[in-house]
């Protein structure tokens, strides 16, 4: 066995000492008992305190467990595992368990109950992610100390184990030998023939080991890695369909709590600079932009007329030589003089001394040059001429330096926003990058929609890739086409991989129900790292929608979070879904502010029966009518499969769920996916 040190990092859990350190006294002595009862093994690498709060408490655990660089073996938290209301320790760290530990929870137990029955009050857990094993301890300090001295001893052995070190390389000798290693037994005192040696001449990583303690099971049976209470996980594929979990694992989201997860797990906006061309319109720009220029940048003339020199008493009436154009192109006009005029067009220059231009209504035509071409004089009509009259004045509609457009404001496709910035000469805007997306369709039964000929039985038309790939074009973002997956853990798991190397967010369909070919949610699990937000939600449809982020080295090396929606298979489930939870991830990650669809009040045309039991997003179409008032009528079958019901649909309706059916002229929320229609 190495005797390099194991890497230990310390997660103090405690409101008052996230504001206080110094009112920690856990650190030192946890410190203390690594050093001094921990065999030289250890090295306390990382201490950090986090309030009890399950958020802050999981994102410091997988800082240490899916970005730190160099592996830390053992993360060890104190606080918060006990009845109290803030108490939440073990269920934050249970979420992210890959596999648990219940031996080493029995042993600190059963330690700790020797010493007081109290010790019922904790409710620590323990296991393995990634490759680190996390114990919670109680709070207390001599607690804590009780349970890591319960454990310690073993704990070497299955960190390297869950380090990924060769079990067989690991096991030679014996249970024995490691309990002398681990300084358990004394050495040599005990005759090593009839041991559990046997058990450990294969390979089984998998297993959770209680060396010694004559575990009941052999190696035919298998293994159940997670029940719904003890470790929300996905399924091991590996264990088949009679050991899968009957019911998910995951809780039941409501879509509010389940969109609270996708805002806050989401990864922060990036800022780019993009410059200002076709391709802007859509972005939301990261910062004030000002006007370069003036604009108008030139005294202007506003009409087709003369430009003159308006004398003091302001009376241009009499009859005037032409001396000179001024078109509108570039060029230098020549100076006028008081008595002369220049004829000139609209948005020309003016010419330099100039002070108004008349228009060319008010003016006559008194004599042409001799070859009749040009204009020689101009009788002009006008009294009460001021100075300034049909000028446009340089920056008199924006000054150069005031604020155009505002940090947060997006560039719309059909608004005036790209127009300005090229009016002001501004030729590149700082902006939220919008993420480029990767659709998947998923399922041995998926095939490319045009293939050619008949389905064969059990086929079915890929509909999902196409509707999700031109939504998220027509919302406006740059789409990847990822294929068709087969429902093969490895083929799976490599598409993913490539995935997550060519695009910001992946949306999967398929997959995701509870069949034992559902691979989505274990593999973004069990082979990615990634971590599942949520896998259920109470609506209708779309209950097995799934919301992941996976960590990923980016190619400047960095981690960076990547985004998985793994959506329903069913055509309408994957759509809805589309809209009411990849949409707001998607505009909050490019600053889109206010996320999602636009929600508006509407009046039921007729009676909508609802499900009993969850809340629906009915496919609906939604028209004003003469009155102004806004209506909506069912597009019909709502069954999840039903693509049919999609047909004409330009909103969804928020229903809730209730026995009796919601009457006509009921008032209800609509998400509105597409533009109102007009009654005919
Ligand atoms: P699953 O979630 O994989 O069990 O799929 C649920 C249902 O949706 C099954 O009937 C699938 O055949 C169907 N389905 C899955 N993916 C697609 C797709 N891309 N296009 C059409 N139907 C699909
Ligand atoms: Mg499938």
């Amino acid at each position: 066995m190495s005797n390099a040190a194991l890497r230990v990092a310390l997660l103090i859990v405690s409101t008052t000492a996230a504001k206080d350190p110094s009112s920690d006294a856990s650190q030192d002595i946890l410190s203390e008992v690594l050093e001094n009862e921990g065999g030289g093994k250890w090295t306390l690498v990382d201490t950090k305190i986090v309030p009890d709060v399950v958020t802050q408490i999981q994102r410091q655990i997988t800082l240490w467990t899916d970005i730190a660089a160099d592996t830390i073996n053992l993360i060890l938290t104190t606080g918060g595992t006990g009845f109290a209301v803030t108490d939440n320790t073990p269920e934050a760290v249970s979420a992210l368990l890959h596999k648990t530990a219940p031996g080493i929870v029995h042993g600190m137990l059963a330690a700790s109950l020797d010493v007081t029955p109290f010790a019922m009050m904790s409710r620590p857990v323990a296991g393995i992610r990634n490759k680190s094993i996390i114990i919670t301890l109680p709070g207390s300090p001599k607690g804590a100390r009780e349970n890591l001295q319960a454990v310690l001893k073993t704990l070497p052995h299955a960190c390297l184990q869950a380090a990924g070190m060769d079990s067989r390389t690991l096991h030679a000798g014996g249970v024995k030998k490691l309990e002398v290693e681990a300084g358990l037994r004394p050495g040599g005192s005990q005759p090593h023939s009839h041991d559990h040696s046997h058990d450990h001449s294969h390979d089984h990583h998998s297993h959770g080991h209680s060396h010694g303690h004559g575990h009941g099971h052999g190696h035919g049976s298998l293994v159940r890695h997670t029940a719904p209470s003890s470790n929300p996980m996905s399924n091991d594929p590996s264990l088949g369909p009679s050991r899968r979990n009957r019911e998910s694992p995951y809780p039941m989201l409501s879509v509010e709590d389940a969109l609270g997860k996708i805002k806050e797990q989401t990864p922060p906006v990036e800022i780019v600079t993009l410059k200002v061309d076709r391709s802007l319109p859509g972005h939301v720009l990261a910062e004030d932009v000002s006007a370069r220029e003036n604009v108008p940048a030139f005294r202007a003339s506003i009409v087709d007329g003369y430009a003159v020199v308006v004398p003091k008493d302001g009376n241009m009436k009499g009859v005037f030589p032409v001396v000179s154009v001024s078109h509108a192109s570039p060029g230098h006009a020549k100076p006028l003089k008081e008595g002369e005029i220049a004829r000139i067009t609209t948005g020309a220059p003016l010419p330099p001394g100039a002070t108004s231009v008349i228009m060319v209504e008010d003016t006559i035509l008194k004599t042409m040059t001799d070859d009749g071409k040009e204009e020689k004089e101009i009788e002009i009509l006008a009294d009460n001429v001021r100075e300034g009259e049909n000028i446009r004045e340089v920056g008199s509609d924006i000054k150069a330096g005031t604020t155009i457009l505002s940090k947060g404001e997006q560039i719309s496709a059909v608004g005036g926003e790209i127009g300005l910035l090229a009016a002001v000469g501004v030729a590149e805007v700082k902006v939220y990058r919008k993420p480029v997306i990767g659709v998947l369709s998923t399922g041995d039964e998926i095939v490319q929609h045009d293939r050619p000929g008949d389905l064969q039985l059990g086929e079915v038309r890929d509909t999902n890739r196409i509707t999700l790939m031109c939504a998220a074009r027509e919302c406006g973002y740059h789409v990847v086409d990822l294929g068709i997956a087969a429902d093969k853990p490895g083929t799976l798991e490599e598409t993913l991989r490539d995935a997550l190397r060519q695009v910001d967010f992946i949306i999967t369909t398929g997959g995701v129900s509870m069949g034992e070919l559902d691979l989505l949610k274990p593999t973004i699990e069990r082979s990615l790292g990634g971590t599942i937000h949520f896998g259920r939600v109470a609506m209708k449809p779309g209950k097995p929608t799934t919301f992941a982020t996976v960590p990923v080295k980016n190619n400047a090396g960095e981690r960076v979070m990547k985004v998985i929606f793994s959506l329903p298979g069913n055509p309408a489930s994957a759509i809805v879904t589309f809209h009411l939870f990849v949409l707001p991830s998607l505009h909050q990650i490019s600053g889109v502010s206010p996320v999602g669809l636009t929600k508006v009040p509407v009046t039921l045309s007729h009676d909508f029966v609802l499900d009993k039991t969850r809340p629906e997003y009915h496919r609906a179409v939604v028209t004003v009518g003469k009155d102004g008032n806004l209506v909506a009528a069912s597009t019909g079958g709502q069954r999840s499969s039903k693509v049919g019901s999609l047909r004409g649909a330009n909103s969804l309706l928020c229903m809730p769920s209730g026995k009796e059916p919601l009457k006509k002229g009921t008032k209800v929320d609509a998400l509105m996916m597409s533009g109102i229609r007009i009654e005919l």
